[in-house]
This record gives structure tokens, C-alpha cells and sequence, in this order.
């Protein structure tokens, strides 16, 4: 313990941990007086640390009402505020980037400040004004998943992303909270809340132009062909290129829930399968994927997202399956493009090891990854990994062999949870694309 001779240094040790506890020894605490002091103390010490610095350490009060520790990536002035009236753009530290907000200065502890200030950044993306170079850097990483970039890239990818612009959206009959930075054109760039037409997803800054535009906007569907109906669900299969603004909006609003996804310009070489939810007011898009028209790499699926309201009931799975069915139609096998996001992973884990088990238990006698592959569509190093991290396959003379025990399958399938809403395969009328002319 240093010498107590300063109260401004007695603050900094409490600061470094000693909870505030006061040395008994000290005749000079304990003094009413003296908690005056002190506070006065808190408070030099407090104004000589703000604003905070970008990169600063910190505990911040989460919504579960307990502090955790947080880094800062970005402040910015409060409107008619004063000279130290910041708010702090925070990473959680120990959550999914998706958790990234603005809080106020009351939520910082700042006795938890800590003084090393690492990977000083430079205070320079206050406004997200896209410069020419962030916005052609953009445009050229286009289709290429991140795994594409080199590090300097991917640091200005991230350092350029990090703050959520549009803080929610309106579609439909929901208001969704977003949960990523989406490079909208720079116009929008002072918008904290963007109002979606539900069905052509033309996108307006105020409520009253979406409501201009709902009555003259007729569309009660995604553009395109219904591919699939079953009940009150239908699959309609959008071409990029037949409905460019249609794409380039879906683009924008998935890329607001989606981190890892870098944005398509080109969405001329896609098809976009928005999933619905239909009723007598129209279909409501509930989630999609998007294909490329012609992948080299056996992509059967580029990009999944299914909308916050509509998680958590089965429709990623219902996709991840539609698209193997469209493969298995075509014939071919099919791989999601890399990376894929945290939930996106997650999913397919989910997927492979329902459909793959399901086999292996109803299947008498030896079956080879190949086979499997051929009836699943899917390709056979995701079921080489899939079988590998349920430890089922073992490597003999040379060969992959998979080994079944009915009991280990029942924990696996157990484990992967239900399969969510069934493809009816019955139910789908659809030719696989064909460039026209
Ligand atoms: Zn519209």
C-alpha cells in the first residue's frame, strides 16, 4: 500500500482495486470531513479522464443490470451538451459483436478504468461519412468472404464497421432492433431508425413517406415466381438481375444482421429465395437465402438470414434444407459459401447431423460417404467433418470407416434437436435456373 498523503492519491488506489477500503491506520479517515474530500477527489479525477480515450477498458452496467467488462470503440459529442458530454460506442468484451451499443457515461464505472490505453485508435470515424476509398474498398470485397482478405483489409473492414449506423428498422408490422453496421448509401448515413416497405423493401427515412408509398406501392408479394406453397408459407425465387433494386435492398437489410457478410453489388449473378409467412394482407418475408447462379465451388447457398421477430422457429433449418432439396433437384451436390456466420454455423452443425444420422439408423449394412452424399446432396467433406466431430468415423487401412452404434446415434440426434419445419418435397415446382438467350 503507497503512502496516503494526497487525497487524489488515495483515490487512484481505490481506483486499482482496493474497493474503497480505508487503511484503519489512518487517523485522518474516518473523519466526517474528509468524505467531502474524498469525493471532491473523485470528481478531479474523473474530469481528468474524460472524455475516454477510444481503445479505454472499462466496466460498463449491461441490460442484466450487472457490469461487465467493456472496450471502447467510438465516442461521439452529445447534442447541446457539455465539453465532457460523450457517449461510448462499447464491445462487450465477452458477447457477439452483434451486442455492440451506445451508452451513457452513468453506466461506466469509472473506478474501473484501466489507465492503459491499448491500440491507441485514431478518433477519425466519429461521423460515417463513407469516404471514396472505404466505399470502393467495399464494393471491390464484394462476393469474396472474409477469409479473402489480407489483414490490413480485414482491420479496415472491421474498423470501418464497427458502429452500428441504423439503430432499428421498421417492416412490416414489426420494429426490429439491428444488430450490425450496413453500408447504406451516404445519404442515410444521419438515420438512426429506416422505415421498409415489407414488400419491395424500398427503404425511407420517415414514417410518413413509407406510409406515401404504401398506397401506391403494389406489390403484396416478393417480386418473382412462387416456387413452393404448403399451407400459409410460400418460397419465391427472385432474379437478381429481372429485379436489381429489389436485390440491392435485400442486400441492405440482411447485411444489418449478418456481420461477416460483405455486401453484393453484383446481384445480377444471384437468386434470391425469400420464405413467407402469407395472409389476406399479403406475404410477409419471414427470412431468404441467396445462390449463386453458377458457383464453381458447388455453392448451394451464399448468404441465410431469417428476421429477429421471426427466430427460434425452425425457418433457418427450413431453409438450410430447402436449399439442399433445389441441389438435389439439380442433381449436384452443395456446400454453404464460407464463412458463415456464428448462428449460420450453428444451424448446419444442426442439419448435417440430423439428416446424416437419420440415414445411418434406418440404413442395414455398410454405407459409404459417397453414398451418403448422393443421397443427401450434400458434399462429402461436410459429412467427413460433420461424422469426424461426433467422432463416428475411424481411419482403417487407409479407408474412412463410419462407425454406427444405434445408442451413440439416438445421444447425437438427441443433441441436434428437432428438425423444425419439414420441406414438402411435394410441394415444390421449380426448374433449376437456365441462363435465357
Ligand atoms: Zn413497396
Amino acid at each position: 500500500m503507497g503512502s496516503l498523503d494526497s487525497p487524489r492519491e488515495r483515490e487512484r488506489e481505490n481506483g486499482n482495486g482496493n474497493g474503497g477500503c480505508r487503511s484503519p491506520g489512518d487517523p485522518k479517515l474516518g473523519d466526517g470531513g474528509m468524505i467531502v474530500v474524498e469525493s471532491e477527489a473523485m470528481k478531479k479525477r474523473r474530469a481528468s479522464m474524460l472524455p475516454l480515450e477510444v481503445g479505454t477498458r472499462v466496466m460498463c452496467r449491461w441490460r442484466d443490470s450487472k457490469y461487465h467488462p467493456v472496450k471502447v470503440i467510438e465516442r461521439r459529442k452529445m447534442p447541446s451538451a457539455g465539453p465532457n458530454d460523450y457517449e461510448y460506442y462499447v464491445h462487450y468484451t465477452e458477447f457477439n459483436r452483434r451486442l455492440d451499443e451506445w451508452v451513457k457515461l452513468e453506466q461506466l464505472d469509472l473506478d474501473s478504468v484501466e489507465t492503459v490505453v491499448d491500440e491507441k485508435v485514431e478518433d477519425k470515424v466519429t461521423s460515417l461519412k463513407m469516404t471514396r476509398h472505404q466505399k470502393r474498398k467495399i464494393d471491390e470485397t464484394h462476393v469474396e468472404g472474409h477469409e479473402e482478405l489480407d489483414a490490413a483489409s480485414l482491420r479496415e473492414h472491421e474498423e470501418f464497421t464497427k458502429v452500428k449506423n441504423i439503430a432499428t428498422i421498421e417492416l412490416g408490422r414489426y420494429e426490429i432492433e439491428t444488430w450490425y453496421f450496413s453500408p447504406f448509401p451516404p445519404e442515410y448515413n444521419d438515420c438512426v431508425k429506416l422505415y421498409f416497405c415489407e414488400f419491395c423493401l424500398n427503404f425511407m427515412k420517415r414514417k410518413e413517406q413509407l406510409q406515401r408509398h404504401m398506397r401506391k406501392c403494389d406489390l403484396k408479394h416478393p417480386p418473382g415466381d412462387e416456387i413452393y406453397r404448403c399451407g400459409t408459407l410460400s418460397m419465391f425465387e427472385v432474379d437478381g438481375k429481372k429485379n436489381k433494386v429489389y436485390g440491392q435492398n435485400l442486400c441492405y437489410l440482411a447485411k444489418l444482421f449478418l456481420d461477416h457478410k460483405t455486401l453484393y453489388y453484383d446481384v445480377d449473378l444471384f437468386l434470391f429465395y425469400v420464405l413467407c409467412e402469407c395472409d389476406d394482407r399479403g406475404c410477409h418475408m419471414v427470412g431468404y437465402f441467396s445462390k449463386e447462379k453458377h458457383s464453381e465451388e458447388s455453392y448451394n447457398l451464399a448468404c441465410i438470414l431469417t428476421l429477429p421477430p421471426y427466430q427460434r422457429k425452425g425457418y433457418g433449418k427450413f431453409l438450410i434444407a430447402f436449399s439442399y432439396e433445389l441441389s438435389k433437384k439439380e442433381g449436384k451436390v452443395g456446400t454453404p459459401e464460407r464463412p458463415l456466420s456464428d448462428l449460420g454455423l450453428l444451424s448446419y452443425r444442426g442439419y448435417w447431423t440430423r439428416v446424416l444420422l437419420d440415414i445411418l439408423k434406418k440404413h442395414k449394412g455398410n454405407i459409404s460417404i459417397k453414398e451418403l452424399s448422393d443421397m443427401t446432396a450434400i458434399k462429402a467433406e461436410d459429412i467427413l467433418a460433420t461424422l469426424q466431430s461426433l467422432e463416428l468415423i475411424q481411419y482403417r487401412k487407409g479407408q474412412h470407416v463410419i462407425c454406427a452404434d444405434p445408442k451413440v446415434l439416438d445421444r447425437h440426434l438427441k443433441a441436434a434437436g428437432r428438425g423444425g419445419l419439414e420441406v414438402d418435397v411435394s410441394k415444390l415446382i421449380w426448374t433449376p435456373y437456365k441462363e435465357q438467350g
